[in-house]
Order: structure tokens, then sequence, then C-alpha cells
């Protein structure tokens, strides 16, 4: 039978048990440990993606969460947790385009033995390979063919953001720098903070890869902020794999993200003066100071890179849901959080499930309003840039 799961896929991991760093700066509680607890018993998690597994010192946590019996192997690869839980191992890996560009690229990999044996390979080009989304001194196309000798799902990250994307700043099509061929290797495609189906489907090239929606997380409240629900039998690293290429039924239900104007990237903005272009900007100076340090936006890289002005979604594309996590609900703070946690254990129950009267008795009418409106997608946003996340302005149902 086919059930759907929330999944997160992209989850880095801060520091080992032992305390050494992974990712700086993040928090000291962002240990593999900690980041399961969270996912699974607060945020309602049914499939993570942790994506440092490619450290030494993360491997070794993992392990050591094996033999304590916390994590169990699963058949078809993958890791339980508490009987309801999948961990996959994963790595987010940089490479470098011979322009110059950089992007990031996560590969999924089916068990421990695997991804030690990949990190020892991967070792050779990365030159401190404890660390988390290191440079691997390659192009994608190199990075795509050594990881698909590992029985690997290979997924860009965030393909869009500015800094390190593989259409932020390194191509203006995938078919440029992978063959035929190698374009079938990748998995999936990540679609990032701040695009969604709508901006990713007006490149024809995307058409047949399935979209994934994840967090990004480097703290651990950040965990679910954005997620992917798959449609699978049970929980394994092959059913999730036939999911994301939609075989045997198998597929992705639906993405769950941010208003990709929540996002920090979502429009151009100046480095030097802090502005945010509201309007397609003719020049590729700033109008405000004149200065040449502009950073594109996401929105509008995708108006630069288009194929359609419009988006043409493929028909096995699932909906994409504008989701406003709770933390950007106004009034709901600490108190309140533990208060609804309390009474609906996981945040997918709250986000998800609970009705308004169960809202109200625990949080209050005006919160509960808050909820349902962003479950329904009406709540107001105002736009984010420059590395600023936009914010909930008004509710509208509050008028
Ligand atoms: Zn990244
Ligand atoms: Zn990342």
């Amino acid at each position: 039978m086919i059930k759907q799961y929330f999944a997160d896929l992209h989850i880095h991991v801060g520091m080992s048990e032992s305390g050494k760093w992974v990712k700086i700066p993040t928090s000291r509680r962002l240990t593999v440990r900690g980041i399961l607890q969270e996912a699974a018993d607060r945020k309602g998690m049914n499939i993570i993606g942790i994506v440092d597994a490619l450290s030494p010192h993360v491997l070794a946590d993992i392990k050591q969460l094996t033999e304590e019996g916390l994590l169990t192997p699963v058949n078809g690869g993958g890791y339980i947790y508490k009987e309801r839980m999948l961990l996959i191992l994963g790595a987010e890996i940089e490479t470098r385009e011979p322009g110059g560009g950089l992007a990031h690229t996560l590969v999924f990999v089916p068990d421990i033995k695997t991804m030690a044996a990949f990190s020892v390979y991967m070792s050779q080009f990365i030159r401190n390979i404890n660390l988390s989304s290191q440079n691997a001194h390659m192009p994608l196309q190199q990075l795509v063919n050594i990881a698909s000798n590992f029985n690997s799902l290979i997924i860009p990250a965030h393909v869009f953001t500015p800094h390190k994307s593989i259409y932020g700043v390194c191509c203006e099509r995938l078919s440029h720098i992978l063959t035929d061929q190698e374009m079938g290797k990748l998995a999936a495609i990540e679609l990032g903070l701040s695009a969604d189906s709508n901006m990713a489907d007006r490149i024809s090239e995307l058409a047949d890869y399935t979209f994934i929606t994840n967090s990004d997380a480097h703290s651990l409240d950040k965990i679910a902020r954005e997620y992917t629900i798959l449609a699978m039998s049970e929980l394994s690293f092959q059913e999730m794999a036939q999911a994301l290429s939609r075989t045997a039924g198998r597929e992705a239900r639906g993405n769950y993200g941010l208003n990709p104007r929540l996002g920090k990237y979502h429009r151009t903005f100046c480095t030097g003066c802090g502005f945010i272009a509201t309007a397609d900007l003719m020049e590729n100076c700033c109008p405000e100071c004149n200065s040449k340090s502009l950073v594109k936006g996401v929105f509008d890289r995708v108006n630069d890179i288009a194929d359609y002005p419009e988006p043409h979604h493929p028909l096995h594309r699932p909906y994409y849901l504008y989701q406003i996590p709770l933390e950007f609900i106004p009034g709901l703070g600490k108190k309140i959080k533990d208060q609804l946690l309390d009474e609906f254990e996981t945040e997918m129950n709250i986000v998800h499930y609970a009705n308004h009267s169960e809202l109200t008795k625990a949080a209050g009418n005006k919160i509960a309003d808050f909820i349902l409106s962003a479950r329904a997608g009406t709540a107001a946003i105002a736009a984010g840039g420059g590395g600023i996340y936009g914010r909930l302005v008004k509710n509208i149902m509050d008028k």
C-alpha cells in the first residue's frame, strides 16, 4: 500500500558527538542525535537526509548510533529511527566550473559502507573532508561520473541561488555542461528557499525531473521549514529512489516551501547600499548608489534565463504549497509553541491537521486564524532580498 511521507533531505550537522566542528558557525546542539530527535519527535518528519555524512566524524557518530540500536539498517538502504523515521546518508559537495562558478550538489547513498568508500575516494580531491560542503576542485560533470559509481542519488542543490548553484552562477542550461546521459543520472532537482515550481517550470530541460523542497537547515529549529511529500510503500532508500524517478506508483505528491518572497535571495540586491529591486533592472549597476555590487535575485535570474514567460507544468508535477513556518507567525513565541506541541505532539500535526477550535483552545483565536490562513495559502507576505528573509505582513482573514 502506498502511503505519504514528509521528507526533508537537506539537513546539516554542526558538531560531532566528540565535540569536533563539522560546520562553522552552527550550534553545538546540531549533532546527529539532536537532529534525529528534533526531526522525528518535534517536527514530525518521516524521512530526513543528513548532508554531512561525507565527514568521517559524522559517519562515526551514525555508526555509533547503529551500535547503540537507536538506528536500524533497512534492507532497501537507509536507517530507521524509533520505527517511524528514515535516515538517508548524504553529502553536499561543491563543484567548480572552468568559468569559476561554484555549485552545490547533494549525493545520497544507501549505507555507511558505501558512504565510507565514497568519502575515502573524494578525500583525494577535497582538502578537509571533515568539514561540511567542501570544494571538490572539479566540475559537476566529473562529480556526476564519480558519484554514479557509488549507487547514489545525485541532486543539484538550491539550483537558482546567487552564490553557489548550478543555474545561479554556473550555466544557463544543464545541457551546456552535462551530456544527455549525464543529465539522466540526476535523480531530482532541489528548488531552494527562494524558488518554487512556477519559477523552475519556465525552464524546459527541467520538465522530466522531480522537484524536491528541503530546509537546508543549519540549526534544529529550521528543520522542516521546507519538505516534500513522497508517496512510497515503505521507508527505504530504494523506495525513495523510485519515488524520485516516479516508478511503480511511487512519486512526489506535493512540495511544501516558503513563499519564494519569504526567501533571502528572491530579488536582486546591492551589497553596497542595501537596495532591493522591485522591478527588472536595465543596467547592471545599482540605481541608488551606482555601485556594481549587485547580487542577482533568484526571481531575476529565472527571468533572465527562462525559456517560457509563464510556467509549463508537466503532467506529473505535483502541487507546490506555500507554507509559513510557525516561527514566522506573529505572537507565536516559545511558550505558545510548547503549548501547541504539548497538545498536538509535532509541528506537522499543528500545520497540517489540527482544526480551528483545537488550535484556539491551545493558542488563542488569533494564532489559530494565522495557522489556518497559512495552511490555505492566503496569508500576505512582504518580499525578501539582500540576505534578509521576507516577513508576514498581515493576515487577510484578520481585517
Ligand atoms: Zn548549499
Ligand atoms: Zn546546505
